[in-house]
């Protein structure tokens, strides 16, 4: 390291100050990485970072003007940050990036200056961003076929964006990180040929697990995860080889023997990598996150301009690292929580969407004139009535209803339950820091399963084809309680009441499972059926 540094530079390097308190956490993680968000406008809309109909801007007035972004800057960098990345929006549209490039590069003990771009500005200003001092760049790009390209991003401009990825790699920038967001049924099928990239250029590209944010439309069917791409990329090649990486790298990385580049993979969703975290962002309106998915955030932009001194900032700034949670909240939780657009964040409500909304009223079929299970009654000659129970036979054994001559109709059901969980054990699944893992992601896994295991469980209950089931939670603060909603669709003879009301149970039981250590003073409750709809008669339960 240069004689020049600034004597706590020089001590820190030498390993005699202990790395800056501000930014050091409770859980003893330093953060020595900055992403800064330059704008919030861009030139594409991707349909993951963005809604379609665009976000609200912040006034320019309230956007970190030139100096505030380097005052911030350098105050983070004097405390211990190394690695600065500017990211948006769009960071290369912000007419002072080149400015602010050239101002970073002065600050004594930043070691890096990346940018992450779409890459359409890139091959007209690669050059003057490199005389200022840009040395890593990351390229987002989600596939190879330009009129698919389009379709994500909703513009054109896909050869655009390759020119400035060959520029880049002209310019000597190794390796050159191109992000691809994995979407199934998008551009899953592309992954051999992005991998096929990396045999002659020095790319690496990075395989991200699509992450929710607001209106996004996130849904878990969506997420392609890390171990589904890697287990196909391997199909292809299987030497794939599993390279070293820093502590507090984001992405796994792998390379195929003899290809000039190499593949990572971004796990934000199946595996986070928060115990290493290193990183904190601020907002293009000075707004600091510790971390991407969570929602609190302190203005910065309001001390700086209160005319606070550096000392009281820093004071702001540690007590914001000090609250940063141990880890992110789990994906079932994140992908409904309440967080800005990733447009807004610049990093790497949203419901875990269901496309289909249970409580619709579907048109009933004509054919559909009976209900197996209840209050069937056989009509004789002389029109008297008696009921007659579906399920036994003339002896009173079980017996199934025999549906086979009922047309298919399609059928909804929706069902919930409450489990009360105490304030510990709702805490820690709120936080997602029970020992035992995401409890909310395995209770979302087991529901599904259970429902499709529905017919298998109940002796009666017919065997059908799901066409659809998923399971979300909300989180009940007051009552510590977590809710469990489960809704199952078919196109079938028979309804999926009971479907719906075994995932909710089951879903609550691997609650229970997974907090039992915590307390056994948990309670089940409420479980009941909330909607169906598609058979001899609809249901809709008033609140
Ligand atoms: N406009 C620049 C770009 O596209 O590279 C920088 C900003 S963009 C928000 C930063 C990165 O976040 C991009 O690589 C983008 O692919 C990624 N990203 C945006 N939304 C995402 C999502 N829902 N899931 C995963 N990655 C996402
Ligand atoms: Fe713009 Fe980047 Fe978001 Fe795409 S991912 S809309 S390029 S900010």
């Amino acid at each position: 390291m240069s004689c020049c540094l600034y004597p706590q530079e020089r001590l820190r390097e030498e390993s005699i100050l202990p790395f800056s308190a501000f930014l050091t956490d409770n859980f003893g993680r330093r953060h020595s990485y900055l992403r800064m968000s330059l704008t919030e406008k861009c030139n594409l809309r991707c349909q993951y970072c963005m809604p379609e109909d665009g976000v609200k801007l912040t006034p320019r007035s309230q956007l970190l003007s030139t100096s505030e972004v380097l005052t911030l800057a350098r105050l983070f960098v004097q405390e211990g940050v190394e690695k600065i990345r500017l990211t948006g929006g769009e960071p290369l549209i912000r007419p002072d990036v080149l400015d602010i490039i050239a101002e970073l590069r002065k600050l004594e003990g930043l070691k890096t200056i990346a940018v992450t771009t779409n890459g359409m500005n890139l091959a007209r200003l690669l050059p003057k961003l490199k005389d200022a001092g840009l040395n890593l760049i990351n390229i987002s790009l989600d596939s190879l076929v330009p009129a698919k390209f389009e379709f994500i991003v909703r513009r054109k401009g896909f050869h655009k964006v390759i020119e400035g990825i060959d520029k880049a790699i002209e310019m000597g920038y190794n390796p050159v990180k191109v992000n691809c967001v994995v979407m199934r049924g998008l551009n899953e099928d592309e992954l051999l040929d992005f991998v096929a990239l990396t045999e002659k250029k020095p790319l690496e590209v990075r395989f991200i697990e699509y992450m929710p944010f607001d209106g996004n439309k996130w849904n878990f069917k969506k997420m392609v995860s890390y171990q589904e791409m890697l287990d196909h990329i391997r199909q292809q090649w299987p030497n794939l080889e599993k390279l070293q990486t820093g502590q507090t790298e984001t992405a796994k990385t792998f390379k195929v023997p003899g290809f000039k580049g190499q593949v990572g993979f971004i796990t934000s969703m199946s595996d986070h990598f928060c115990g290493s975290c290193n990183r904190l962002r601020i907002t293009a309106d000075g707004n600091l996150k510790v971390c991407l998915f969570g929602n609190s955030e302190v203005s910065l932009r309001d001390v700086l301009r209160s005319g606070a001194s550096n000392e009281e900032l820093l004071q702001i700034i540690g007590a914001a690292v000090g609250r940063k949670k141990k880890q992110h909240a789990g994906m079932f939780s994140i992908s409904q929580m309440k967080n800005r657009p990733m447009i807004l964040i610049g990093g790497l409500s949203h419901n875990q969407s269901s496309s289909e909304d249970p409580s619709v009223t579907l048109g009933q079929s004509a054919s559909d004139q009976t209900l197996p299970g209840i209050d069937v009654y056989n009509t004789h000659l002389d029109g008297t009535t008696e009921e007659k129970l579906t399920h036994t036979d003339a002896q009173g054994r079980a017996a199934m209803v025999d549906v086979g001559g009922k047309v298919p109709t399609r059928r909804t059901a929706t069902a919930r339950a409450t489990v009360l969980l105490g304030p510990t054990a709702f805490q820690l699944l709120r936080d997602n820091q029970l020992a035992k893992g995401d409890a909310l992601a395995v209770a979302q896994l087991s529901g599904i399963m259970a429902s499709k295991q529905t017919s298998a469980l109940i002796p009666l209950c017919h065997p059908l084809p799901l066409d659809q089931a998923s399971v979300t939670f909300d989180l009940d603060e007051p009552q510590n309680a977590a809710v469990v909603t489960a809704s199952c669709r078919t196109t079938g003879r028979t309804g999926v009441e009971m479907e719906a009301l075994t995932a909710v149970s089951v879903a609550a039981l691997t609650i229970y499972d997974m907090c039992k250590a915590v307390s056994h003073d948990i309670i089940i409750t409420d479980v009941k059926l909330v909607s169906k709809t598609g058979g001899k008669r609809d249901f809709h339960r008033h609140p």
